[in-house]
């Protein structure tokens, strides 16, 4: 799978992305999904053997719904949440269940997604997304570690070098995408400052298989916040048998005080195979910027973020490379202006530090930021993952005062937020309405002046959009319209960008219907 060495290989590519985590071949997956030319390079030559990322959200689901790939990775059940409790030991006396989001309940999931999100350790998927990526004709180079790099003219210049052959060579590359983690050495070159908690302290860990201790999980519990007189640790399980148990030092523990730990978290001695230790930093450090020319940050380079109960570490990088990926790809088309891109970090940063502000503003992490977040209003879970709301040039709004984040059933098909998911009937087939949005811009209309308005634009302007006849093409059922999803009359439209968020809506039918949807598509696109 792998090509470390530059011969007979191009040195010359669309986009190069640093970091070959989840981020890195996310945003591959995405980039050659549609076409996008893409060279992805990785210092290491695998996944690390101790995983951090296990939960991922029903929005990353989605995305990868998008683009082919969601039936290889297991979904969670609906009913399935993440759930924690204060305990003596495993096996010894249970406290209260803490939740994540107090004072709400958290619905069942299935409801405002076709997706219900997936608990599967970070080296499980990584392989899963690599092949996919491959497949997909992204020029995958592990072992491979960026040096340098420098913007040029027209693009990037990159010095590699091989680590298996110590060959040091350049790549050419029109777009640069750093997700290189949290220390990026690319985010530091370009001297991009972050803000938020900071640092907060060294974890370390110890992964782990202990058959025996499987039962106790049928309650519905899988993270275990263990209290004993001189012993607090945080005990947590893979789908796949592993667990790991977390110290609150930067101890380093022999073999025997490993063993002795684990006894300890689980309240008896049962048999326990050792598989590796780990070692990483906990910190709250949002990016000022994700984008400077032509280097963009995504995942942990953009913001490092505490593992939470929210997910809002390797998600919130995923739907970073979602939202790049499609503007990237119709700027190299020349169907957009390179001034599209700068609605990434428009659009990218305050979700990044919303989602900073919730991490800390909640009792898992309240103590961190002293008062500074007292009164913050919380989000709960489906709002921060599919009810969030953008704000660029790349969304035509007119409402002002809107919440950053709201349950996606509070929305009605407001620009800046993701198009709502309703199962439609398309040519006798059921599908969602997230599958309609996969690709291209759609406008949908049960007015066919839309309509041919959309066609007319698409063709006059050269514009990959698609225009969907509603009660024709596509069937909304009966107690959810396609004029209540959208609040629009029957003479309304609604276009929905290529990452699925609506970007403008017209409640009825304008005198020059292509007038206003092509000046729409301009400012969108930056052409203006
Ligand atoms: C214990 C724990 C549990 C977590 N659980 C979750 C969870 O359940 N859900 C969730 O969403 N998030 C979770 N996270 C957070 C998640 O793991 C990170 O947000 C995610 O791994 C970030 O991915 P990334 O690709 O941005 O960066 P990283 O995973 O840090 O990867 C960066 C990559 O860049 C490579 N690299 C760096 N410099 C270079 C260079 N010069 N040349 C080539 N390659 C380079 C590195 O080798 C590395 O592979 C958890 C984190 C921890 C610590």
């Amino acid at each position: 799978m792998q090509n470390n060495t530059p011969n007979n290989t191009p040195n010359n590519t669309q986009v190069l992305i640093v970091g070959g985590s989840l981020v890195g071949l996310s945003a591959a997956l995405f980039l050659s999904s549609r076409g996008v030319s893409t060279i992805l390079v990785e210092k290491h030559r695998g996944s690390s053997p101790h995983p951090r990322a296990i939960g991922f959200t029903e929005l990353t689901l989605e995305h990868y719904r998008a683009v082919g790939i969601a039936d290889l990775i297991p979904q969670a059940r609906p009913d399935i949440r993440l759930r924690r409790a204060k305990v003596e030991s495993l096996t010894g006396r249970w406290g209260e269940e803490t939740p994540w989001t107090p004072g709400q309940a958290e619905p069942d999931k299935g409801q405002v997604s076709p997706c219900t999100g997936a608990a599967i350790a970070q080296d499980r998927l990584e392989p899963i997304l690599r092949e996919q990526a491959l497949h997909r004709g992204a020029d995958l180079r592990l072992g491979v570690e960026l040096l340098s790099f420098a913007e040029t003219k027209n693009g990037v210049a990159a010095q590699l070098r091989s680590r298996d052959t110590s060959e040091i060579y350049e790549i050419r590359a029109d777009y640069l995408i750093a997700a290189d983690g949290a220390d990026s050495p690319i985010r530091e070159q370009l001297g991009i400052g972050r803000e938020g908690v900071g640092f907060l302290r060294t974890i370390r860990s110890v992964l782990f298989r202990c058959e025996a201790a499987e039962p106790y999980l049928e309650r519905g519990i899988q993270q275990f916040e263990i209290e004993q007189p001189g012993f607090q640790a945080f005990l947590t399980h893979y789908p796949d048998g592993r667990w790991v148990l977390m110290f609150s030092d930067d101890e380093e523990r022999s073999e025997d005080q490993l063993r002795s730990a684990i006894r300890r978290a689980l309240g008896q001695d049962l048999p326990v195979e050792l598989i590796t230790t780990g070692r990483w930093e906990m910190a709250g450090r949002i990016a000022r910027s994700y984008s400077r020319g032509r280097v963009f940050l995504a995942g942990d380079a953009a913001h490092q973020l505490p593992p939470t109960r929210g997910g809002f570490g390797a998600n919130t990088g995923i739907d970073d490379a979602y939202n790049l990926a499609w503007k990237l790809d119709l700027v190299l088309r020349g169907v957009a202006s390179p001034a599209l891109l700068d609605t990434y970090s428009a659009e990218r940063q305050p979700i990044g530090w919303l989602r900073h502000q919730q991490t800390f503003a909640r009792p898992d992490y309240r103590r961190w930021a002293g008062d500074r977040l007292a009164g913050e209003p919380l989000y709960g879970a489906e709002a921060m993952e599919l009810g969030q709301r953008v704000s660029s040039k790349a969304v035509i709004s007119t409402d002002e005062g809107l919440p950053p984040a709201a349950h996606p059933d509070a929305w009605a098909g407001q620009p800046g937020v993701r198009a709502p998911h309703v199962w439609v009937n398309a040519d006798g087939r059921r599908l969602s309405t997230l599958d309609l949005f996969a690709q291209d811009f759609v406008l949908m209309s049960p007015d066919i002046r839309w309509i041919n308005a959309g066609l007319a634009v698409a063709r006059e302007q050269g514009v990959p959009l698609r225009s969907i006849a509603v009660g024709q093409q596509v069937c909304f059922p009966e107690d959810r319209s396609f004029e209540a999803t959208f609040t629009v009359s029957p003479q309304g439209a609604c276009l929905v960008r290529p990452d699925g968020v609506v970007a403008w809506r017209a409640f009825g039918l304008d005198a020059d219907p292509a007038l206003i949807l092509c000046r729409s598509m301009s400012q969108i696109l930056g052409r203006k």
